[in-house]
């Protein structure tokens, strides 16, 4: 029997705005101190009134723009009611009925490498809830993330794998943070996903009842936690039984799902419209400004790089991937015009010195690196130094040319000065000659060895290579 995924994800996306969706606090409030980004509104007073924030809005239907979406000219706010001590209102405001967007798609690359469109069902706004943490004897709440903007998105059940589900989250966070949306931190809750799996008999078409993960809180734990559900349904299937259709959370250090809640005992979350606010309706005119002012995203990057610059797919699609790194790229090309050896030095170079959780930042300017570039053309340095060198240009922002003066480590391409340590080395090692002389040609790299170990590595290695092939091919 052959069995395979059906997966749909509900993910979560904290948009990156200045001030919380219907208050004036700070809607930065990873690691701030509990409950100093709250106000009367967000901790739900009586008598407040909510306001929609307008930036919010507007990142949310350009994600939902660059989703493919429809953008739905009307959309309304509800109450999702329900008690819980991070929810000091006592419901969480959210688009039920009228989502701001739907219709949508997402192409990824899938198991056989074919791009395959995963459709999205909507995009609506909501605000996020307080959190909870428990001790020992006591439960903390911290309200600072009451009231933050969020948008949802609902996947149609199109992903077909675990590792699909792993590449849409990579590139749906690759997106947001193109278009500044949101950082798209997984590790920080700034993206979150619930995902929903049932499992399929392929020749019969019957399908296992569907369970809903949640927790998951990093790319790795997407893949992992939907690879344990598959198995555990497939077992179940094999045994001629179903699994319970519930929802499961992902636990972290046994890396396995454990039962949550199961679907009868699912709240009634009776919702209605909200009615401190009006609806939302954005005209035409917005929307039209909002597509036009829509960056290149990743995917149309890398075709542009691969078209333009001549460098292969793979490369493109990683310096496409992070838009820093993209910019970082192209301005460097302007000013060296070596597309292929821009693109090795950052991959080969840069990209390992940047750390996932920083990768926003190149820690060097597009000038630095084409600096250093010429001055290997020029022969000044080696590509050897100029590696060596990198890391300190890119941590104190020194100059490479400066660097190079102040340290003498230009190459020594003064022909006496190698030629003589070439013949001091062929005096004190006849054998090695010997051994050139007898057809072994590798031996002339001891030679070369020499010079450079010499002149601790400044030796312009071109030279060294002419002149040692000169002396060597002489008779002695
Ligand atoms: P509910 O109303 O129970 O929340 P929805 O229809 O809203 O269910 O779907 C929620 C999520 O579950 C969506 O991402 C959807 O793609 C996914 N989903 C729906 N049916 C299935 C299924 N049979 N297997 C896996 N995922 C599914
Ligand atoms: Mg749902
Ligand atoms: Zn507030």
């Amino acid at each position: 029997m052959i069995y395979r995924s059906v997966i749909g994800l509900e993910i979560h996306v904290q948009l990156q705005t200045k001030t919380k969706m219907f208050c004036p606090c700070s809607a930065e409030v990873f690691d701030k101190p509990p409950n100093t980004s709250v106000c009367p509104v967000c901790t739900g007073q009586p008598g407040v009134l909510p306001v929609i924030n307008e930036e919010a809005v507007k990142l949310a239907v350009l994600t939902a723009l660059a989703l493919n979406c429809r953008i739905n000219r009307f959309s309304r706010f509800d109450r999702k009611n329900y008690f819980y001590p991070d929810l000091p209102k006592g419901y969480q405001i959210t688009q039920y009925f009228y989502p701001l967007a739907e219709v949508g798609f997402l192409s990824i690359e899938d198991d056989n490498g074919e791009e395959k469109r995963i459709g999205i069902r909507r995009v609506h706004l909501e605000e996020d809830a307080g959190k909870l943490s428990h001790e020992k004897d006591r439960s903390l709440v911290d309200f600072n993330r009451c009231g933050v903007p969020l948008i949802e998105i609902v996947t149609d059940p199109d992903i077909g794998s675990p590792a699909e589900a792993r590449r849409f989250m990579e590139k749906l966070r690759a997106i947001v943070r193109h278009i500044g949306a949101s950082s798209g931190d997984m590790e920080k809750g700034a993206l979150r996903c619930d995902a929903n799996i049932s499992v399929e008999e392929v020749e019969t078409g019957r399908r296992s009842n569907r369970v809903e993960v949640k927790n998951i809180n990093s790319f790795r734990f997407v893949e992992k936690a939907l690879e344990f559900e598959f198995e555990r349904i497939v077992e179940a299937l094999k045994n001629g039984e179903n699994v319970d259709q519930e929802t499961r959370g992902w636990d972290m250090k046994s890396r396995i799902t454990i039962p949550m809640r199961s679907k009868e005992e699912e709240a009634d979350y009776r919702y209605f419209p909200e009615p401190d606010l009006p609806p939302l309706i954005l005209n035409e005119e917005l929307v039209e400004s909002l597509r036009h002012s829509l960056p290149e995203l990743p995917e149309e990057r890398a075709q542009r790089f691969v078209e333009t610059f001549d460098i292969s797919p793979k490369e493109a699609k990683i310096l496409a991937l992070r838009k820093p790194v993209a910019d970082f790229f192209e301005e460097t090309v302007k000013l060296y015009r070596d597309p292929k050896k821009v693109t090795n030095w950052i991959l080969s170079e840069l990209l390992r010195e940047m750390k996932e959780e920083d990768a926003e930042a190149i820690p060097l300017k597009p000038s630095q690196l084409a600096e250093l570039l010429t001055l290997i053309d020029e022969g000044v340095i080696s590509t050897r130094i100029a590696k060596e060198l990198l890391p300190e240009i890119a941590s104190k922002g020194a100059s490479a040319k400066k660097l190079v003066e102040e340290r003498g480590l230009s190459q020594v391409g003064d022909e006496d000065l190698i030629r003589s340590l070439l013949k001091r080395a062929m005096d004190e090692n006849p054998d090695v000659v010997e051994k050139y002389r007898s057809g072994k040609t590798k031996a002339m790299g001891f030679f070369v060895g020499y010079v450079m170990k010499e002149t601790k590595g400044k030796a312009n290695p071109a030279v060294v290579n002419r002149i040692a092939k000169e002396l060597l091919n002489q008779d002695s």
